[in-house]
């Protein structure tokens, strides 16, 4: 994938991107899904739920319903702009579909998500899927934690006491 550096201050080229973006996975450009993808596509390249979508556009002074925030995630979900990822029972949490496969470490005390990746761990679910005849076509692995902050703060998880 080639990725240009962001010209500095240079708006309408940001839009064209995102636009192109809606425009080769089928969907029409609107004001919405431009927000919504430009949150999602921001530089730390977060694992969002719909709410916390929803709470930034509501930051930046945007107009956007939450019934909205979720058609236009669901959608992207569909059309493969996004990934989906249930790292906590029902809730879902959306990331831009970067195309590079990685697996993903859950804080369960503060939610706080990382990605990794691993060749031994990819080689080995690719040998698995081989020897079974599965073509395979993705794969997710969550590891379940607590991160370094949560670890260092005297909080226990209420089974450990
Ligand atoms: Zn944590
Ligand atoms: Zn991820």
């Amino acid at each position: 994938m080639v990725t240009h550096p962001p010209r500095k201050g240079h708006i309408p080229w940001e839009i064209s991107q995102e636009s192109d973006e809606l425009r080769r996975a089928g969907l029409k450009v609107t004001l919405p899904r431009l927000k919504i993808l430009r949150i999602l596509a921001g530089r730390d390249r977060e694992h969002l739920c719909a709410e916390q979508v929803y709470q930034r556009l509501h930051d930046q002074g945007e107009d956007i319903g939450l019934a909205t925030v979720y058609r236009v995630l669901t959608q992207f979900a569909e059309v493969g702009i996004v990934m989906r990822h249930h790292f906590d029972g029902d809730r879902a949490v959306f990331e831009l579909n970067s195309g590079i496969q990685h697996d993903h470490l859950v804080c369960v005390e503060c939610g706080r998500v990382e990605e990794f990746k691993d060749r031994v761990i990819q080689q080995r679910q690719a040998d698995v899927a081989a020897v079974a005849g599965y073509e395979l076509l993705s794969h997710s692995l969550i590891l379940y934690g607590r991160c370094p902050a949560c670890t260092q703060s005297p909080k226990r998880p209420d089974w450990l006491v």
